[in-house]
């Protein structure tokens, strides 16, 4: 054993508690355990309720795990609780500290760094392993955490909101909610129906949510409809991505039924197979000059020499491929007008996209909105997506409550405060 000086060791500790003193250290018997020798004296000498001498009575020994600069070597303090007895009104005292909890041998600076590392993306097994605790200490400064009381302000939403919907607990589909400025989660629900959605949005009064000036969505009919219930001022922006993608599909479903249409070795279907990536590229940016040899064809052509040849083959699939370079240009240069026009065109078109075209008459103004908004879907689904990250770190939740609070510590927002910290630990 050797011994040590307090202040250096309570100044490299972080340690403040002037009850406590430092004395000497010695290694545990696996020789790699450091643990370190204190007293926690008790702060008076007379007894608080009738003030009579306090008579020393021993002290209480635990071992309590302390944070180590290095993580594989652990360390200990070995605390002398100093005991002391009132033989007046026969009550006994032992001395506490603000560093660990009564009945527990691990430090609470110990379960603010666990809280702290539950906030990146980590298994808490993992976490559990690299601050020398059980799984089972991690998940129970989790649950601590977990419930805190939460203050929603029921008088406050943000003006621009997304709305989705993912799948985790169960394969279940929850209903997510975002600001789509600051990309802070808003709500996240257990399921996406509807009765659930208005009850949960229902607490916030109408003058409330009439101040909501947004919302972005993807094609669901679904929460067009809440949408309008819920907010009676907010505009309604289908996501950008979406349209494309939708217009994308239905060019490509009636390639791939044209191709179908002839043998494997005719030059058609090579034009129509392999080159599809070519076709979803927007017209101005294909290759017009360079020449280039062309395995599948055995011919040297330019990129848009192949587009050209390949809509040949079909005059329904030239109109297809026009409506959706035409709507996609117009998407891009933020021209409402065009796209309008361009839902009511009256050409023979592919079944799937002549259905596209509905949906989109349909919500002709969400749709026109995409246009002309600067907001869009992208930061529901970037939320959604680390969502599905934190799920396969833990290999799936089983929870729902774990889940959503684990999002919440990973939240990009998740500032810890002081007090936050405290009341866990
Ligand atoms: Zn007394």
């Amino acid at each position: 054993m050797s011994s040590i000086d307090n202040y250096s060791t309570k100044l490299l500790l972080d340690i403040k508690d002037n009850n406590l003193t430092f004395s000497n250290f010695y290694l545990a018997d696996d020789q790699v355990t450091k643990i370190l020798v204190a007293e926690l004296k008790l702060p008076w000498s007379t007894c608080p309720n009738c003030r009579y001498p306090l008579v020393h009575n021993g002290h209480y020994v635990s071992h309590v795990r302390y944070l180590s600069a290095n993580a594989s070597k652990p360390l200990q303090i070995e605390l002398h609780k100093q005991r002391l007895y009132c033989q007046s009104c026969h009550h006994s005292f032992m001395a506490n500290s603000p560093l660990i909890d009564k009945h527990c041998s691990i430090a609470n600076p110990v379960k603010q760094k666990i809280i702290q590392d539950l906030t990146t993306d980590r298994a808490m097994t993992d976490i559990a392993q690299s601050n020398h605790v059980s799984a089972n200490t991690v998940l129970r400064t989790f649950t601590k955490f977990k419930h805190l009381p939460q203050d929603t302000d029921y008088n406050y939403l943000p003006e621009h909101l997304g709305v989705d919907e993912f799948r985790g607990v169960g394969r279940q589909l929850h209903f997510i909610c975002v600001d789509d400025d600051t990309h802070e989660i808003i709500k996240i629900l257990p399921t996406r129906l509807k009765k659930e959605i208005m009850a949960c949005f229902k607490k916030f009064p109408l003058i409330v949510r009439s101040r909501v000036k947004t919302i972005t969505m993807d094609l669901n009919a679904y929460y067009q409809d809440l949408a309008q219930e819920l907010f009676p001022n907010a505009q309604i922006i289908i996501d950008r991505f979406h349209i494309v993608q939708m217009l994308n599909r239905s060019f490509n479903q009636l390639r791939v039924q044209t191709m179908k249409q002839f043998k494997h070795s005719d030059r058609r279907y090579s034009l129509l197979k392999y080159y599809w990536k070519s076709y979803l590229k927007p017209y101005n940016q294909l290759e017009v000059k360079q020449v280039k040899y062309y395995q599948h064809l055995k011919d040297r052509l330019t990129q848009e020499q192949i587009v050209e040849e390949g809509l040949a083959v079909s005059p329904k699939l030239r109109a297809t491929y026009d409506l959706m370079q035409d709507f996609r240009q117009a998407l891009a240069n933020h021209n409402p007008k065009q796209m309008s026009q361009l839902c009511d065109e009256d050409v023979a078109l592919g079944e799937q996209m002549k259905i596209t075209l509905k949906t989109f008459k349909h919500n002709r103004k969400a749709v026109l909105n995409a246009a002309t908004s600067k907001y869009s879907n992208g930061c529901v689904e970037g939320t959604n997506r680390k969502i599905k990250q934190i799920q396969r770190t833990a290999y799936g939740y089983r929870n729902f409550s774990n889940m959503t609070a684990r999002i919440r510590l990973e939240a990009k927002n998740a500032i810890l405060k002081e007090n936050n910290l405290s009341m866990i630990a």
